[in-house]
């Protein structure tokens, strides 16, 4: 019934994450309230790291994709373990700096960065910027050289690769809108340009395949792509790169069908590809980055909910309804995405009513989950729905006027609250 280890069952029937109840966290901090364990979060940036250590001798970065999930505590725990982060944005690279962040541990995207966030990016010193097109190429060189400082770029590549995942998180294929297409040469004439241009430094190439991706196969296949792309670099230009980062998108659990692979399997495989096409076309193994942004923090977190009705529809469905939705979660929403719910105060009891979790929000399609199955529930019960740490603090909205709830960490046994829940004034704070 759960997705993730650290979620159990105590005596009283409650749900716990991280060994606390979950009962007791939904009355002391009040609902909606994401959760988050940070032992889950520092376990996954350690496995990622072993995985890297044991798999691949040339040495690598885990940069953990922020936009999984940003906010300054957990840009605190990813420094602490010594990894880098991905930004996307002059929100989260302010973010991250905000939190103490070593900026040279930054890796900025974003399909359009503008011209103030360039110029964040080479005034906080980011380690590394990952130019999307032509134009930001062109804007980025004459930035820089106005600031008589070098920015250290990779150039982001789109390999053509179909992940296999849902259409609005696949981002390999060539029909994108992200990147310099390598199949159509065009990757090949910006390395070019990229090399030649003043203030520029070519330092390596980047790509990213998608998200929820189950399969190392299509890793495997564009770390060859990737390898060979490098090779012909060296070959037209002289200029042999020496990183290369090869995204995220490794898959997290979020039902019981969900088969993951343990990370250490991705990497094996995609070290094993390199290294394969680098003896192949005798190029040095370069150093290599990865980005995991779900598969660090989705099973680190999960939301609790109290329900508000349950509303039986004789022969149609029956709907509980919850005091959030898709303001804090709106990925069934946007892609149908699958998840697992419990009923946190009924957690030992059998689930077996099969209902549509709804949020509170003016929209029919405002909903969790449909046809899921949960434990028998009423007014005032708390639902857990879980794997919710990635892409939902980080989506949520403000629809509705409704106040975007609080993220309670737990570390050691122990909960504090690292955002805290937004008030009414909130709302109004930007209101002229
Ligand atoms: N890197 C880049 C460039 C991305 O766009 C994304 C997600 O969109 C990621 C990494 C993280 O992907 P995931 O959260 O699936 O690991």
């Amino acid at each position: 019934m759960f997705v993730s280890d650290s979620l159990s069952v105590n005596e009283k029937g409650h749900l716990t994450i991280g060994g606390v109840d979950t009962v007791y966290l939904a009355e002391k901090y009040g609902t909606p309230l994401y959760v988050m364990d940070e032992a889950s979060i520092r376990g996954a940036l350690r496995d990622y790291k072993k995985s890297i250590d044991e798999n691949y001798e040339n040495g690598g970065m885990v940069a953990f994709a922020s936009k999984a999930c940003a906010f300054k505590a957990i840009y605190e725990i990813v420094k602490e373990e010594g990894c880098g982060a991905d930004v996307v944005s002059g929100g989260e690279l302010y973010t991250a700096i905000q939190a103490g962040f070593p900026p040279e541990r930054l890796y900025f995207h974003g399909n359009f960065k503008t011209e103030d966030e360039l110029a964040m990016a080479l005034d906080y010193g980011v380690g590394r910027i990952i130019v999307d097109n032509g134009e930001e190429l062109e804007a980025l060189s004459a930035m820089a050289k106005a600031r008589n400082v070098t920015a250290n770029i990779y150039l982001r590549i789109t390999p053509g690769v179909d992940a296999h995942t849902h259409s609005f998180i696949m981002t390999g294929q060539n029909d994108s809108k992200f990147g310099f297409t390598l199949e159509t040469g065009e990757a090949l004439q910006a390395a070019k340009k990229a090399a030649a241009m003043p203030n520029i430094a070519l330092k390596g190439m980047h790509c990213h395949i998608g998200s929820q991706i189950f399969d190392e196969a299509p890793f495997a296949h564009t770390a060859e792509l990737m390898i060979g792309f490098l090779a012909q670099v060296r070959d037209e230009t002289g200029l042999t790169l020496t990183e290369l980062n090869m995204g995220g998108g490794f898959g997290s659990r979020y039902v019981e069908s969900d088969v993951v692979l343990p990370y250490g399997e991705y990497m094996r495989r995609i070290a094993g590809a390199m290294k394969e096409v680098a003896a192949k076309l005798s190029f040095p193994l370069p150093y290599i980055v990865i980005e995991p942004g779900r598969s660090i923090v989705g099973n680190a977190g999960i939301t609790l909910y109290t329900v508000g009705s349950v509303k039986h529809i004789p022969g149609i469905r029956t709907f509980v309804i919850v005091d959030g939705g898709m303001t804090d979660n709106p990925r069934y929403a946007l892609y149908q995405s699958k998840y697992t719910a419990v009923v946190a105060n009924k957690a030992n009891l059998p689930a077996d009513q099969v209902v549509t979790i709804a949020g509170r929000c003016c929209e029919s399609g405002d909903l969790i989950q449909e046809h899921t199955k949960l434990q028998p529930c009423q007014r005032g019960d708390i639902v857990a729905v879980m794997t919710t740490g990635a892409y939902n603090y980080s989506m949520a909205s403000n629809y509705n006027r409704l106040p975007r709830p609080p993220i309670v960490m737990l570390s050691g046994g122990k909960s504090y609250v690292a955002v805290r829940r937004e008030s009414l004034a909130d709302l109004c704070c930007n209101d002229l």
